[in-house]
């Protein structure tokens, strides 16, 4: 290009959650008018021309005609879309003009939409974004004023908020201060008692325990029971007994809620994500999709709990493509352009019916006279096929409900039942024992390979565990998945070495297995 040095403001755009530094260089040639965008920038950018005109002339500056306006993106590699470099250009052809002084801009970053009356709006992902500045020690930036508390969440780097252009021009320039809409900090107790609590539920013991040691190794966990058997009660409850969020992971899960643009009270996301998407939910829905790619359902999930019921009901890709997120805590959403990584780290919880007509399955028949299983063999054959073996055996824990008895729906004039919390003191020293063994991930990820580091066996436990290979049939696959629960339930009784009592509690997880 030309000798003539162009106007340059740092901006940033989203890789997948994270943010990604973006230089915006703009150049005014005198020439016939128009507006130049290069540098991969997507349907959104293109449109900017409009609401930056807009903007200009309505926040009583001149939008350069008689320009060639070129505007280039930079690094040409990095995919862009939305609407976050408005308000850079928009400064950008201000200094570049003549009609703001351009050596205040030296330090400052800037992002945020514009609508067409000047004022700013807040976009998706400044929380990545920002950090992004912050990572290569940039000094300020400026954002619209209802991205201020989030941008601050970052620390490290002065983050300052704009109502319009006018007032960014006034913070920058005239070093003026800002504003910003900072809701009040939600009460950390009030917050977490609307997470619905396991103390609330009577009877159900199996489950009960079964929820803890999914919570404690990760273990993906299936509910075969007939409706109303308190499956989705139960399964909202997983959330609640897993330990608090570390400090990185309450960024991870804010992140992903600031990208998807989800409504969040204030402040970092502070409890667990519980997602129950809809069994109708499409492949994109649940995995990520779209172009750009947006997040799916096990994004969403990161970090929290994430259940599916009526799980035969979903369609076989959707459940065949939990495979990569499950195993990789991750998925890759690939275009014919770019492809983007979403972390999807997510505790599996899922939940069917005994069978398709709503009754409680043949094998199961209602003792209370309640709906009877009115299906036809072939169509329970159909039913059980649609969750393949392969499909099945990736529970660990698979249970089903017990048939709550007249009695225990009185339970409350009982002994009170345990609390979340007070599972969740349990549940969290048991994974502080998988970390003092040296362990990187939860009991889910162990490996037969390594066995002899992870699980020591009692000798009973030993002989219980060829049995169940010689008797069961089980694969190698199967005897690690019960190594695994065997592990975790020790880890509950804060034992070292994994005795024949877990492995007879693993077994008694293991079932019900149409293969
Ligand atoms: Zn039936």
């Amino acid at each position: 290009m030309g000798a003539k040095l162009s106007f340059r403001l740092l901006s940033g755009n989203l890789d997948g959650i994270d943010g990604r530094i973006v230089e915006v260089e703009v150049d005014l040639i005198p020439a016939l008018s128009s507006f130049v965008i290069s540098g991969l920038a997507g349907q959104g950018i293109r449109e900017s021309r409009e609401r930056i005109r807009s903007a200009l002339e309505n926040s009583g500056y001149r939008y350069p005609d008689r320009h060639r306006i070129v505007i280039n993106l930079a690094p040409a590699t990095l995919q862009k879309d939305g609407a976050v470099f408005d308000l850079p250009i928009a400064l950008s052809i201000l200094a570049e003009s003549g009609q703001v002084p351009k050596e205040p801009f030296k330090n400052w970053a800037a992002l945020g939409e514009l609508a067409l009356d000047g004022r700013l709006r807040k976009v998706p992902g400044s929380l990545g974004i920002v950090s992004a500045l912050r990572r290569v020690k940039h000094e300020s930036v400026l954002v619209p004023a209802e991205n201020r508390s989030d941008a601050r969440q970052v620390g490290g780097i002065r983050a300052e908020g704009a109502c319009d252009l006018r007032e960014a021009i006034a913070v920058i320039v005239e070093g003026g201060a800002g504003t910003g809409f900072d809701p009040p900090e939600m009460d950390t107790v009030a917050g977490q008692k609307l997470a619905p609590d396991l103390s609330d539920v009577r009877g159900h013991a199996v489950a009960r325990r079964a929820l803890e040691i999914a919570a404690a190794g990760e273990h993906p966990m299936l509910m075969v029971g007939p409706p109303g058997s308190g499956k989705s009660y139960l399964a909202s409850r997983l959330a609640s007994l897993l330990p608090p969020l570390t400090g990185q992971e309450r960024l991870e899960v804010t992140q992903i809620h600031d990208v998807c643009g989800l409504h969040r009270e204030s402040g970092p996301v502070r409890q667990r994500p519980f997602r129950s998407p809809h069994h109708s939910v499409t492949w994109a829905g649940l995995i990520g999709g779209g172009s750009p790619p947006v997040p799916g359902e096990v994004t969403l999930a990161h970090r929290g709990v994430l259940f599916l019921d009526e799980f035969p009901e979903i369609s076989r890709r959707s459940l065949e493509a939990l495979r990569e997120p499950l195993e990789m805590g991750e998925v890759t959403l690939s275009r014919s352009r770019f492809a983007r990584t979403y972390p999807a780290h997510f505790l599996l919880i899922a939940a069917m019916n005994p069978c398709p007509c709503g009754g409680s399955g043949r094998l199961r028949r209602s003792a209370t006279g309640g709906m009877r299983c009115r299906c036809s063999t072939a169509t329970l054959a159909a039913y059980r096929a649609r969750v393949s073996g392969p499909l099945l055996d990736r529970f660990d824990i698979r249970i089903t409900m017990e048939t709550i008895s007249g009695a225990s729906l009185f339970e409350e004039d009982g002994p009170d039942q345990e609390s979340s919390s007070d599972v969740s003191v349990r549940v969290e020293l048991a994974r502080e024992r998988a970390f003092l063994r040296g362990q990187q991930g939860s009991n889910r990820q162990l490996q037969w390979k390594d066995r002899q580091r992870w699980a020591p066996l009692g000798s009973r436990a030993k002989k219980f565990l060829i049995e169940c290979g010689e008797q069961g049939d089980l694969s190698t696959r199967g005897l690690t998945r019960l190594l695994r629960l065997g592990r975790t339930i020790a880890d509950l009784r804060a034992g070292n070495r994994i005795e024949e009592v877990d492995m007879i509690e693993a077994l008694s997880l293991r079932g019900p297995g149409w293969s």
